[in-house]
């Protein structure tokens, strides 16, 4: 689309000698692009979804932002108009109007191209968060048709309304099934639900896809023998060791697939690590120690997600 506009403006631009509508259009375009990138930024699971171009327009309107956007637009579109009338021509008149359109349109794309990244990062997220679950999920497997014994790595897959220090719980197998709870705020699992199609609703895909990831991290590290999979408050250093374990698995995990949001999975990261330094008051040199040693350990012996 901005390539057409690009293209249509240096066609009307040459016919017309760049007129100042241009200017007045690029103006007005800027500021349009301006609010549109806000309301992107702002909300992106909303344009996440939206299909349609009407359902993009529907998501833009939604807050006063993006109602203000298209209202520029019909503003810019009467006032190039009355300065294209003053040109004299009729036939000249409409390429100046045109040529002010075109650049207004042209500035606010390339302004609210750039907030695409976080809705487009959300949609990415929410493809890679299924198949993950699908990949990983216990139940998954016996709806493919999987006999018993089912493969270690699988889990049993459970939401929850939790508010915990992590955005989700990894239970290992003491006697019953490995199991990594998502939390969700105001989710009632029944137990009966498909994780996936938990999934599949998710507003906030991003998040729960890295503290899915972050979860069956800490599976893992149980399967590799490396630590228990339990926090231990009496045993910081050793639960620290594998917060840090089940961070770098998260990484792996995601690493083959188009993920793209390692700023997001970063910050994240560093946060709950920093609520555990907190809490078991580590002090930043210990705890730096110990990352350090945690990650040592993985690449010593080149451990690797064990996927099969
Ligand atoms: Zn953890």
């Amino acid at each position: 689309m901005i390539i057409c506009w690009a293209g249509a403006l240096i066609i009307t631009g040459v016919t017309s000698g760049l007129p100042s509508t241009c200017l007045v259009g690029a103006g007005l375009g800027c500021c349009a692009g301006i609010l549109q990138r806000y309301r992107l930024v702002a909300e992106p699971e909303k344009f996440e979804q939206a299909e349609t171009a009407l359902a993009v327009r529907r998501a833009l309107t939604a807050a006063p932002s993006g109602q203000l956007a298209v209202l520029l637009g019909w503003v810019s579109a009467a006032l190039l108009m009355i300065l294209a009338l003053r040109s004299g021509s009729p036939a000249a008149g409409i390429v100046i109007w045109f040529s002010g359109y075109i650049a207004f349109m042209l500035t606010r794309d390339l302004i609210g191209y750039t907030g695409l990244d976080r809705a487009n990062q959300l949609a990415t997220s929410r493809t890679i968060y299924q198949q993950l679950i699908a990949a990983h999920d216990l139940d998954e497997y016996y709806r493919a048709g999987g006999t018993e014994p089912a493969p270690r790595f699988r889990v049993s897959v459970r939401f929850d309304n939790g508010d915990a220090r992590e955005g989700g719980f990894y239970m290992p197998d003491e006697g019953e099934l490995p199991r990594v709870f998502i939390y969700r705020a105001g989710l009632m699992d029944d137990g009966l639900s498909r994780a996936l199609d938990l999934a599949r609703q998710a507003t906030d895909p991003l998040h729960e896809l890295l503290w899915f990831a972050h979860e069956l991290g800490h599976h893992q590290v149980v399967l590799h023998q490396i630590g228990t999979g339990i926090r231990d408050d009496h045993k910081p250093l050793e639960s620290y060791a594998e917060e840090v374990q089940a961070w770098a698995f998260a990484r792996q995990l995601l690493s083959p697939t188009p993920f793209s949001a390692w700023d997001e999975l970063k910050r994240v990261s560093s946060r709950s690590l920093e609520t555990y330094e907190t809490g078991w008051g580590l002090d930043p040199a210990t705890a730096a120690n110990a990352r350090e040693r945690a990650e040592a350990v993985l690449e010593r012996s080149r451990l690797t997600p064990v996927c099969s």
